[in-house]
């Protein structure tokens, strides 16, 4: 299995060892400039400790990494005055927790992409069952308590 010390953009990134345009750091985190905007401002926070997915991270590097998050979005709100800074985390094109604030104002691409994904989620057929109120306390059920329902 590949290095991520070595292989790992943002590990190389938070060890020095590769350019890049940091806004700010906390103890566990730093946020840096999208080298690949959506628009100016877009920034990516990320661990600095190598984490695929969000939801492995502890729950001190969690806590400082969405304060992290919190504190940019702030940011981006007074320097730009979007309608909102949208957060999303990812971790698959660069298996390294990343997430994404992105200064958003209606009707450009991520508002578009967003309202068109929530337009599936209310009219596709597919979903109508998920939808249902007895479906939907079966699921809350069972994120409540995984190990009964499996
Ligand atoms: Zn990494």
């Amino acid at each position: 299995m590949d290095d991520p010390a070595t292989t790992c953009v943002f590990c190389a990134i938070v060890a020095g060892r590769a350019p890049a345009c940091t806004v700010a750091e906390s103890a566990l985190s730093l946020c840096i400039l999208d080298t690949n905007p959506l628009t100016e401002g877009h920034c990516l926070v990320i661990p600095k400790r190598h984490v695929p997915w969000w939801h492995d991270m502890s729950a001190a590097e969690t806590a400082d990494l969405y304060c992290l998050a919190r504190q940019v979005a702030q940011q981006l709100a007074a320097v730009y005055r979007p309608d909102f800074v949208c957060l999303y985390a990812r971790g698959r094109r660069i298996p390294h927790t990343h997430l994404f604030l992105v200064p958003t104002f209606r009707g450009d691409p991520l508002d578009r992409y967003f309202n068109a994904l929530e337009g599936f989620q209310e009219t596709a057929q597919s979903r109508a069952e998920m939808a249902q109120p007895e479906a939907l306390r079966r699921v809350a059920a069972k994120l409540r308590s995984p190990r009964a329902e499996s």
